[in-house]
């Protein structure tokens, strides 16, 4: 069906055409254009490319019921060394459900997708659990393991602890 791939995004907007809407249901699947996100300067989060979805929409007695995925690919930058990354921010589960009746035309399911995305990014993203960051005096990223002056700091306070 040509067409139905782009179905639920109409001028930067994702509408479910409910007076088109088959019965029985259908399954929308696509990708809406870059930036309906809006994040504007987030420190650590830049979304890459538009939010993609794979929705099943059902018209339930007098609900519109609207299940599936929702992500978006973003790149981060990770908050304790700087590297930047690449992640993304998931929701399997998104479920909207909205009353209707025969005079609803459509539903705009924008803002709904839209903070489920921003439920899923991280607040502070970690490129890997096991991150140590950098290194508070000298700046030096500890995951590459090049970083001398903890020891040497170390190394002084205990030939001073000697001295005594
Ligand atoms: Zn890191
Ligand atoms: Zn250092």
């Amino acid at each position: 069906m040509p067409g139905r791939e782009a179905a639920l995004e109409t001028q930067g907007r994702l509408i479910v055409d409910v007076a088109r809407l088959p019965k029985g249901g259908d399954v929308y699947k696509g990708e809406t254009g870059p930036d309906l996100l809006g994040l504007g300067d987030s420190e650590f989060v830049t979304p890459v490319g538009g939010i993609e979805y794979a929705l099943k929409v059902d018209i339930l007695g007098t609900e519109l019921l609207v299940r599936g995925e929702v992500r978006q690919r973003l790149q981060c930058v990770c908050s304790r060394c700087a590297d930047t990354f690449e992640s993304e921010a998931v929701d399997p589960d998104f479920i909207s459900s909205t009353e209707i009746n025969e005079t609803t035309d459509f539903i705009d399911l924008t803002e709904e997708i839209r903070e489920a995305i921003i439920l899923a990014l991280p607040g502070y993203p970690v490129c890997q659990e096991t991150c140590r960051g950098l290194c508070m005096a000298c700046g030096a990223n500890l995951n590459t393991g090049k970083c001398t002056c903890r020891k040497t700091g170390k190394d002084t306070r205990w030939s001073a602890l000697d001295a005594l």
